[in-house]
């Protein structure tokens, strides 16, 4: 091997992705629309890590479960894990509602819809289709269509079944033990080629879009930016320290690779391999928690998608004159909070549960389509901000649950 070869290998994959996101940005800005050259290997890079994704969620839900090993301690952890993800979502969408009204992007704004922003299909589903859809009439199709939140319920009641089955089930238990030490194995190889992926992806989005295309949108770009930056850094520390009790700058180091991966993406579900090696190898919590508590949050969790259709939702209110009362407050907590557990955790999905928000408040489906132009830029932020509640949670409930090591939640020693 070369020297080069070496100090490559020999450097943390972390820092790694960090000088790439750098360097990705850098070139981005100096060769402009020229940089679209490169984006193939960002492709290449996403298609491979969402190659990961049906299998290792299918695997780690169902081998999380019977790791966690009885029912009854499934319902603990699975309700604290749930109870975290719902108020941090709520918070998320209060905040979201709180400084909107404070900034009011919206207010004096006349709408003229921005030349290339495409509505995006109207999604005709009402809330009891949304919780309808969520039971597979075919897990295969399912799994074959990437339909994760479906795959998410079969995994879980498939493997309580499996559980509940005992003895009789445990040459299967130990199949999927095999087959998730397989997939993480695999998933080490794929984030090899993460810091390519990650310069690639920055390089195009600084070369595409520039600072130009933001600026008439930049109250409510920075606004979005802003109130992510307060969950990254008052509530997800707060979680950190009065339930976990353990020191937030540890928990930075240990899943930066994650936070650029999901940044650079803007995907939570291909950010999902990452994020798990992420939460077991450097924040030291057990398989079965992580399993269980990333691959159940990558899709369900998302507490930047709650605060972004929290502010969207005030500021297309502004926009269009619409009055909001305490009532219409309420619906957006609840719409917004239902919307992003049921956002998949894919590029712009968030901008889709839009109409869900808006439609429960009488404001007008056009806003979409005003935001839509700046969605891509905000999406980045809301996914980094996602995934790190997943993790945060998962450090959370590993620790209640006493299946943390600590030490390696403090080594520095990541990889
Ligand atoms: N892209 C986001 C995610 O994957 C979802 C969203 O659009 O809000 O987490």
């Amino acid at each position: 091997m070369g020297k080069l070869a070496m100090a490559w290998f020999g450097t943390a994959l972390w820092k790694r992705v960090l000088l790439a996101l750098v360097l990705g940005i850098a070139a981005g800005l100096v060769f402009q629309q020229d940089i679209v050259a490169i984006k193939w290997v960002g492709d290449l890079f996403i298609r491979l890590i969402k190659m990961l994704v049906v299998p290792l969620i299918f695997f780690s839900l169902v081998g999380g479960v019977a790791a966690i090993g009885d029912m009854r301690k499934l319902g603990a952890v699975g309700i604290r894990a749930m109870a975290l993800f719902m108020v941090t979502a709520i918070i998320a969408v209060t905040l979201g509602m709180v400084l909107a009204s404070i900034v009011q992007p919206g207010a004096g704004l006349t709408i003229t819809l921005p030349s290339g922003a495409s509505m995006p299909e109207r999604p005709d589903q009402s809330l009891v289709d949304m919780v309808i859809s969520m039971v597979p009439e075919n897990p295969i199709m399912s799994m074959a269509q990437g339909q994760i939140l479906p795959v998410i319920i079969f995994a879980l009641l498939f493997g309580m079944a499996m559980l509940m089955s005992g003895e009789e089930a445990r040459p299967l238990v130990r199949g999927v033990e095999a087959v998730s030490a397989v997939m993480q194995r695999l998933t080490i190889i794929v984030m090899e080629f993460t810091p390519f992926g990650v310069f690639a992806l920055m390089a195009w989005v600084a070369g595409t879009f520039g600072f130009d295309a933001l600026i008439p949108l930049a109250k409510l770009v920075a606004l979005n930016y802003g109130g992510c930056a307060i969950i990254l850094l008052l509530v997800y520390p707060a979680i950190l320290r009065f339930i976990a009790r353990l020191p937030t700058i540890d928990f930075y180091r240990g899943i930066v690779d994650a936070q650029a991966v999901a940044f650079s993406t803007a995907s939570s579900n291909a950010t999902l391999p990452v994020t798990l090696r992420c939460v077991q190898r450097n924040l030291g919590v057990s398989k079965a928690i992580s399993s269980f508590a990333i691959a159940l949050g990558a899709t369900v969790n998302m507490n930047g998608t709650a605060m972004y259709l929290g502010v969207i939702a005030v500021f297309g209110a502004q926009a269009f004159g619409v009055e909001l009362t305490w009532m219409s407050y309420l619906m957006i907590a609840l719409t917004a909070t239902l919307g992003a557990i049921g956002t998949a955790g894919v590029p712009g999905a968030g901008l889709i549960m839009m109409s869900l928000v808006l439609t429960s408040i009488g404001v007008p489906l056009e806003t979409i389509a005003f935001v839509a132009a700046i969605n891509h830029p905000l999406d980045m932020m809301r996914t980094m901000t996602n995934v790190t509640g997943d993790a945060v949670v998962a450090v959370a409930v590993g620790r209640m649950a006493g299946e943390i090591d600590v030490e390696e939640f403090v080594s520095a020693d990541d990889v």
